[in-house]
C-alpha cells in the first residue's frame, strides 16, 4: 500500500501506438478514490479490490461510444458478495462493495470465492443494454480482466492496476483486431515494456512521464486528458419511483413497522427518508412534488 501524497490528479489519458494495432490508455484516480473510501470504512484486502476495480471500470469506459454508462460487477458467494462500480462516458464515476463480516487477507479468488463477473453496456436511449458475464478467474482484478477480454470480447488486453490509500492507478494496453493492422511484435514489446512498470511508478508519475519512461522509443500518439470525477446518480426522484413501484401496501407496512420509510443510498450514503405525509404525497392522484425539508 502507498499512501504518499501525489499532485497528478484525476484523469485519463489515451495513446496509439502508430501504424501498430495498439491502443493504450493511463488512469489516476485522486479525489475520486478517496471519496469512495470516506463514505465506507472497507477492510483492507477489500480495499484494494475495489480501487482497482474502479481504476479497470474508468480504463474500460474510454471506449464507449455512446451516452450512458459502463457497469462492472462481481458477484460472489462470499466473503465479498457484491462489488459493483459504475463508470459513465464522462468518466464520472461511483463504486461500492457489500462483505461478510469475516474478511480475510489474501488473493482476488480468496475473498471473491465463486463468483462471477459482468460487464453491462447501458445506453442512456436508443440503444439496447448489453451485458457479458463470465466465471471470475486469476489471483488480481487485472487477471480477472484479461481474462474477461479473452474469453468474452476476444481482444489481446494487459492491464497493471493499483490502489493504495489515497490514489489508484492504472493502465491498459489492448491489441486490436487484426484488420487493424496489428503487428505481433510490436504488441510483444508493447506488453513487455509495460510490465516493467511498478505501482510505485503507476501511482506517482504523470501519463505523459510513464508514456515516456516506458514507450520513448517507439511511435506514439498520446492525446489530451479527460476528467474523472466521483459522482453518484441518486436522487429523491429516483428514489420515488422505486417506492412507487413496491406499491401503497408494501409502503404502508414498512410505514406501519418502522414509522418512517427511510432508503440509504449505497454508493454515496445520502439519506432519504419519507414520513406518513410524504408517503400519502407518493399515492395520491394529483401528484404533488415533495418538499425538500423532507430530505435529511
Ligand atoms: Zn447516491
Amino acid at each position: 500500500m502507498y499512501s504518499w501524497k501525489v499532485k497528478i490528479g484525476d484523469s485519463l489519458k489515451r495513446f496509439l501506438f502508430e501504424h501498430a494495432g495498439i491502443r493504450g490508455e493511463i488512469v489516476h484516480l485522486d479525489a475520486t478514490w478517496r471519496a469512495v473510501l470516506e463514505r465506507r470504512d472497507y477492510p483492507p484486502a477489500l480495499r484494494t479490490i475495489l480501487g482497482e476495480s474502479m481504476v479497470a471500470a474508468a480504463l474500460m469506459s474510454a471506449t464507449l461510444k455512446f451516452a450512458g454508462r459502463l457497469i462492472m460487477q462481481i458477484q460472489g458467494r462470499g466473503p465479498l458478495n457484491l462489488l459493483v462500480v459504475e463508470c459513465t462516458n464522462n468518466q464520472t464515476m461511483r463504486a461500492m462493495a457489500q462483505w461478510s463480516n469475516d474478511l480475510p487477507t489474501g488473493p482476488l479468488s480468496v475473498i471473491a470465492e465463486d463468483a462471477r463477473l459482468a460487464i453491462t453496456l447501458d445506453p442512456t436511449t436508443g440503444r439496447e443494454r448489453y451485458q457479458s458475464m463470465v466465471e471470475l478467474s486469476g489471483q488480481t482484478i487485472s487477471e480477472a480482466l484479461e481474462n474477461y477480454f479473452h474469453h468474452s470480447e476476444q481482444l489481446e488486453t494487459r492491464l497493471w492496476t493499483t490502489a493504495g490509500n489515497t490514489c489508484a492507478a492504472g493502465m491498459l494496453l489492448q491489441h486490436l483486431p487484426l484488420d487493424q493492422g496489428t503487428d505481433e511484435e510490436a504488441w510483444k514489446r508493447a506488453v513487455c515494456l509495460g510490465s516493467t512498470i511498478t505501482s510505485k511508478e503507476l501511482l506517482t508519475l504523470s501519463a505523459q512521464d510513464i508514456i515516456h519512461r516506458l514507450y520513448h522509443e517507439e511511435d506514439i500518439r498520446v492525446f489530451d486528458s479527460t476528467p474523472v470525477g466521483f459522482r453518484c446518480s441518486c436522487s429523491r426522484d429516483r428514489v420515488i419511483g422505486a417506492l412507487r413501484m413496491l406499491g401503497p401496501d408494501e409502503v404502508e407496512s414498512i410505514l406501519d413497522e418502522k414509522g418512517l420509510v427511510s432508503v440509504d443510498c449505497e454508493f454515496c450514503n445520502q439519506h432519504y427518508r419519507f414520513d406518513s405525509v410524504d408517503t400519502k404525497q407518493l399515492f395520491a392522484t394529483d401528484i404533488i412534488p415533495l418538499t425538500p425539508s423532507s430530505v435529511h
